[in-house]
């Protein structure tokens, strides 16, 4: 399926869209812009609302009173009976006059006594609420929006017996002027707002957004490498937080990277130097037209020992290499500790016999434990293989074996020769080898401590070293028995 250039456009306005609107500018925008409307339009709008229902109570009191007044007079002037009063008659019509409506006054027979419209004058009006007010109950409602209608009854002093009614209705036109005078005024005011509420949202949205882009832009540049300074975004703390946690983990893979480009040039030295030594052998042997066979076997077998001593570099690196390996390549099973130990210890005897060196190992307890029994065993081979390389004639090599309920705990103790205090921190290095002068005489690649330290901490382990030169080392190793993922 073919997608068309107008359909991309449209797939592409609508990422922006989304990208937009997840953005943080976009949430301050859209939180500013309703904390600003919602309390304005609820405002705006509960103000007139609250002004009409006033109003419309304010006018039907007053026209309640006015008309109270009026009926007192109408039954001291008995214009019931007699509706000829002038003075009266005036006055209904001024009351009618000034809130724009109607009076009717009606009699005791429901007969309409006096219209101020004139139109119905001499007829009955027998509906619900004026029989409601013969019955003392005054009624006012507001009628189709436009009239409020009430009843007022026309009672004598002395009886207080209800002898005619007052049937009015006002109109709330003026009111309802006022309220679309006010309503104009009020929509002036919430759009006067409303602008002033959307720009300061987009100006607030677009600086308190700010630190975050310069912060995305700052770390495009160094992940694109065309800068190395660190990340220094202080606008907030969150911002300054940020910064710093990403700075720690640059600088640590930056350490990574050296110690990854030391490591390879330091391999591609040790592989080299065993290849110049043959070169160098074979070449010297080629030179020399009539070479005697003796010089021949000598040069040979010194070839033969630095294969060998490239071939162990080798091995150690891929050892190393498979150590460094994620724990998930871990082969983890129930391993007899002691067993492991012994094992080791009497494939090591025969070459420790050669120094005439006695090794022991000492156990306090059977120990099983879920360990990869191959990565382990290299690990203490290494140690008690340096136990007994750097060992002195007629020495010794204690190995023991303890555990508690968490750990189980091995320690190669030796009489050897000692590592300086200088050395210790670096003897777990990989290719570091204590005194330059005895590696030449001692085999060895500078890699067996580097793998035992990482086939200790693949299991959450620990090794730690204590020497004196001239009486011996002791490596104190700590593995936790229950395998730790
Ligand atoms: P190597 O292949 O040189 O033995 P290691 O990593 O096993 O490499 O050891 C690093 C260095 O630490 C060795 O070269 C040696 O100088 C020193 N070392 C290790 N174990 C002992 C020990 N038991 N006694 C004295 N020195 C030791």
């Amino acid at each position: 399926m073919f997608i068309q250039s107008g359909e991309w456009a449209i797939i592409s306005k609508h990422r922006v869209l989304i990208t937009y609107l997840k953005s943080l500018k976009a949430r301050i925008f859209l939180a500013m812009l309703l904390a600003g409307w919602i309390p304005m339009l609820i405002v705006a709008y509960g103000v007139l609302d609250s002004y009409r229902e006033r109003a419309i109570t304010v006018r039907s009191t007053d026209v309640q009173n006015q008309c109270r007044i009026l009926s007192n007079q109408l039954v001291s002037y008995n214009y019931l009976k007699d509706p000829s009063s002038e003075l009266i008659g005036g006055e209904l019509a001024q009351l009618s006059n000034l809130y724009d409506g109607r009076i009717i006054v009606i009699d005791q027979n429901f007969k309409v006594i006096r219209d101020t419209y004139e139109l119905i004058e001499g007829k009955l009006v027998v509906s619900e609420e004026v029989i409601r007010c013969f019955q003392g109950e005054t009624t006012n409602q507001l009628s189709n929006k436009r009239y409020i209608e009430m009843t007022v009854p026309i009672q004598e002093a002395d009886t207080q017996k209800i002898i005619g009614v007052l049937l009015v209705s006002v109109s709330t036109d003026s009111i309802w002027d006022n309220l679309d005078v006010l309503t104009g005024n009020a929509l002036i005011f919430v759009l006067i707002c409303g602008v002033l509420v959307l720009t300061s949202s987009i100006l607030l949205s677009y600086f308190l957004g700010r630190p975050f882009h310069r912060m995305v832009l700052s770390l495009r540049e160094i992940a694109e490498g065309h800068s190395t300074e660190d990340l220094k975004i202080k606008a907030y703390t969150e911002t300054e937080e940020i910064s710093e946690e990403f700075n720690k983990i640059v600088n640590q893979m930056r350490v990574l990277d050296e110690s990854r480009q030391e490591f390879v040039s330091n391999v591609s030295h040790e592989l080299k130097t065993p290849l110049t030594s043959i070169k160098v052998l074979a070449d010297s042997l080629l030179v020399q037209e009539d070479a005697p066979v003796e010089l021949y076997k000598e040069f040979m077998s010194d070839i033969a020992e630095e294969i060998e001593r490239e071939n162990k570099i080798i091995t150690d690196l891929l050892s190393l290499v498979k150590m460094d390996k994620k724990a998930a390549n871990l082969n983890i099973e129930p391993v007899d500790i002691n067993d492991l130990l012994e094992l080791i210890l009497k494939r090591l005897r025969p070459i420790a016999s050669r120094k005439n060196i006695e090794m022991v190992l000492e156990s306090f307890r059977p120990v099983t434990a879920e360990v990869d029994a191959g990565r382990l065993s290299l690990a203490f081979t290494n140690l008690m293989e340096n136990a007994v390389k750097y060992n002195r004639e007629n020495g010794w090599v204690h190995v023991s074996l303890d555990a508690d309920h968490k750990f189980f705990y091995v320690k190669v103790i030796d009489s050897g020769m000692g590592i300086p205090e200088e050395s210790l921190n670096y003897i777990f290095e990989r290719f570091y080898r204590v005194d330059k002068s005895h590696s030449n005489e001692i085999d060895g690649t500078g890699l067996g401590l580097a793998i035992t330290k990482s086939a200790i901490q693949v299991h959450k382990g620990a090794i730690k070293v204590s020497s004196h030169v001239g009486e011996g080392t002791t490596f104190s190793v700590r593995i936790p028995l229950n395998y730790i993922a």
